[in-house]
């Protein structure tokens, strides 16, 4: 049975935190007529068959038949309607990449957002690398809205190589991850292997995540700002980062879409000997909401949060932000999400589903 496979696949690839961090990423299995992909809000390191939502492929490819509206929320609304009607578990919500997983045609699709792989989509010469990689054919996506436009980017590179007889089986998306697609487990192996290795192998400098002890004033943040939890965390790398205010430039905003979900996308930086409380209503009078993160100079980050367990996957993601950064040194350097990007994404309703399940697994 291959939906045994694809747990399998999914478990293997989600408990290796180089790959999968907290609810991110998704994996799918297709036969002839039905799409079976990760449910909305389940994890991959844990996921079991129960947590696939099984679609009907026909209603999915009558989807690109339809003319939506040119109006951004209307569209996405009746996109979402569509996909909530191609399922045949009518209890779950699916992925929100559900469309781009269906565009490929081999029966297992895998995708990620490996901090290793987002050095190279996250840098400023990333296509021109990827593509002296992995080959000319390799589909490279720039910064797109996601949802349907992103969709339909992709079925129009997928169908332009088709027409040139060339299967797509590796995807990769600026500022967001990639997707690998092979008819068997050890096709999929073999790319994630392939990419994996050919990435290493251009890295410069590893991000060194060794532990650094600090004191660190906690108690100071919950008093003045009256969250639950603050939590300090220091390693080497984090230090390079919080050395001045300008070093924390390349950490501050987000890299990928992720980023986002967990600690929104913009993390603070507080000078030695700045008033807490006035740098914090400076900061949320500008991007309108309190800082989750928070650089202290030259000693580490503090992230704020309402309960340990969201501060510990905040304070995780911010780690990723940081490898991002290190390793897109090695790929023409780190380059942000575009403010119209990061303005769409976080007006998204659906994000910010995927946010409320994570936190309440
Ligand atoms: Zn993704």
């Amino acid at each position: 049975m291959s939906l045994k496979k694809l747990v399998e696949i999914s478990n293997f690839y989600g408990q290796n935190e180089d790959v999968v961090l907290a609810g991110g990423g998704n994996t799918s299995f297709k036969d002839k007529d039905f799409l079976y992909i990760k449910g909305s809000g389940t994890t991959l390191a844990t996921i079991t068959e129960s947590g696939f939502v099984k679609m009907d492929r026909q209603k999915l490819a009558k989807m690109w038949e339809r003319s939506y509206s040119e109006d951004t929320a209307k569209r996405e609304a009746q996109v979402l309607a569509d996909l909530m009607d191609a399922r045949i578990d009518k209890d779950k919500r699916p992925s929100v990449e559900t469309s781009l997983h269906d565009l490929f045609e081999q029966s297992y699709v895998v995708h990620t957002h490996p901090a290793l792989v987002n050095g190279l989509t996250c840098g400023a010469d990333g296509e021109r690398i990827a593509k002296e990689l992995f080959g000319e054919d390799v589909i490279w996506i720039g910064p797109t809205m996601p949802g349907y436009v992103l969709a339909a980017t992709v079925k129009e590179k997928i169908d332009n190589l088709k027409k040139n007889g060339i299967v797509a089986n590796m995807l990769f998306m600026a500022n967001h991850g990639v997707f690998v697609a092979g008819n068997t487990e050890e096709e999929i192996a073999n790319l994630m292997n392939m990419i994996f290795d050919k990435l290493s192998s251009m890295v410069k400098r590893k991000p060194d995540l060794t532990p650094v002890e600090k004191d660190a004033y906690t108690s100071v943040f919950k008093k003045v700002l009256g969250q639950e939890v603050a939590l300090f965390e220091c390693n080497r790398e984090i230090l390079n980062f919080v050395e001045n205010e300008e070093s924390f430039l390349k950490v501050h905003s987000a890299y990928t879409p992720d980023h986002m979900v967990y600690y929104k996308h913009k993390a603070m930086f507080l000078k030695n000997g700045e008033d807490i409380k006035s740098a914090v209503e400076k900061f949320e009078n500008k991007y309108g909401f309190l800082p989750k993160v928070i650089g202290l100079e030259k000693t580490g980050i503090i992230v704020l949060e309402e309960s340990e367990k969201a501060a510990k996957i905040a304070a995780k993601l911010f780690c990723d932000t940081v490898k991002i950064a290190v390793y897109a040194e090695s790929f023409g350097g780190g380059v942000f999400m575009p403010d119209w990007l990061i303005d769409f994404i976080a007006n998204w309703e659906v994000e910010s589903y995927r946010k409320s399940q994570s936190s309440s697994l």
